[in-house]
């Protein structure tokens, strides 16, 4: 069946984009293929970073780690939320290991696999998920094979960042895991100081530049592509779309596109989206639809119906069109698209 809109996902950038991240940090780096990879395809993800040499993925639950199937030799899972309550089948017949995030999850893992391996998370400031340093006195009698704690403000300058740092060390100190870990993308570009053993990057491995730092280093991994459903004119002093927030000055030509917030092509690209006919960028006029996006395309009036044209979905600068985080715009992306690995 035809789809008139389509997802290409660049294998080799991902891979590429992976393989800086490790260099930068100067220690293995896991994959944080949570939420499907992002909305790209965790399965896809997992499978192009192990040819490139990772060999641990992270997902947040039991549903996602069942989902993604058997992991090749030697790659590593972990269950980011950890063992809840409700969660006394899934770990055993599991080949992951959770990340244990309180203290009743702790004592929930000895009673229910003693001995064998688990991650933990320690909370040094996010106030998000994690044992706080006071409690891990908890933490005896367990295998655990690595140690996380997890920044609140990575991508930003903050002093939280260094006090995470110093918290994150001296639990480190008091702790015997196999191995430690702190950084995501952000964390990373921070600097060598937050690498300890192992890095989990997830954006950046998907195209999204979380600081400065990786600025030209991180190539761009999703192309958005919509099909032409209609070539009109619209006449000077005549609206455009829902609300008639776009009209016409002169008269306009347009193309109007198979994609809308339905797609995940939200309404903050109303009026500030673009998209490309080879090197011509085409406008977003007036209100994104459903299903339905208009351009302008004065630029290029050659367009026809049934011809493709190229979103604008470089993250950092959809992010600014749109106002939605890149991670936002990865994971909003719909069930509609073809989707291509290339
Ligand atoms: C999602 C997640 C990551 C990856 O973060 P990015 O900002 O996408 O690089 C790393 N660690 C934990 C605990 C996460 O939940």
């Amino acid at each position: 069946m035809h789809r008139p809109l389509r997802l290409t996902i660049d294998r080799t950038a991902i891979q590429e984009n992976w393989r800086w991240l490790q260099d930068r940090a100067g220690v293995p780096a896991g994959a944080a293929i949570k939420a499907d990879g992002y909305g790209l395809g965790a399965r896809e993800t997992a499978q192009a970073l192990y040819q490139a040499g990772c060999r641990d993925f992270f997902v947040s639950t039991w549903a996602e780690a069942e989902a993604l199937g058997p992991l090749p030799l030697g790659a590593g899972l972990v269950v980011l939320h950890g063992v809840g309550p409700a969660d006394a089948e899934a770990p055993l017949a599991s080949t992951a290991r959770p990340c244990l995030n309180t203290i009743e999850q702790v004592g929930r893992w000895k009673e229910i696999a003693p001995g064998r391996p688990c991650d933990v998370m320690i909370d040094t400031g996010i106030n998000r998920l994690g044992l706080r340093p006071t409690e891990i006195e908890a933490l005896d009698r367990l295998a655990i094979d690595t140690l996380h704690s997890h920044l609140a403000c990575a991508d930003e300058d903050d002093p939280l960042n260094e006090m995470q740092l110093e918290r994150f060390r001296a639990v480190a100190s008091a702790v015997t895991a196999k191995r430690y870990s702190m950084a995501n993308s952000a964390g990373i570009c921070l600097g060598r100081d937050y690498s300890f053993d192992l890095v989990r990057p997830g954006l950046a491995l998907y195209g999204g530049v979380p600081r400065e730092e990786a600025d030209g280093h991180i190539r761009s991994v999703a192309r958005v592509d919509a099909e032409i459903v209609q070539r009109r004119t619209i006449p000077a002093g005549e609206s455009c779309g829902y609300g008639a927030t776009f009209v016409a000055t002169e008269d306009t030509e347009a193309a109007i596109l198979n994609i809308g917030y339905a797609d995940g092509y939200l309404r903050g690209f109303s009026s500030r989206g673009s998209a490309f006919a080879g090197e011509f960028a085409l406008p977003v006029l007036g209100r994104v639809s459903m299903d339905l996006i208009a351009v302008g395309c004065d630029a290029a009036p050659g367009l026809k119906e049934g011809e493709w044209v190229e979103l604008d979905y470089d993250l950092p600068s959809a992010s600014k069109q749109s106002g939605l985080s890149q991670y936002e715009l990865l994971t909003t992306l719909g069930s509609r698209f073809e989707r291509r690995w290339v």
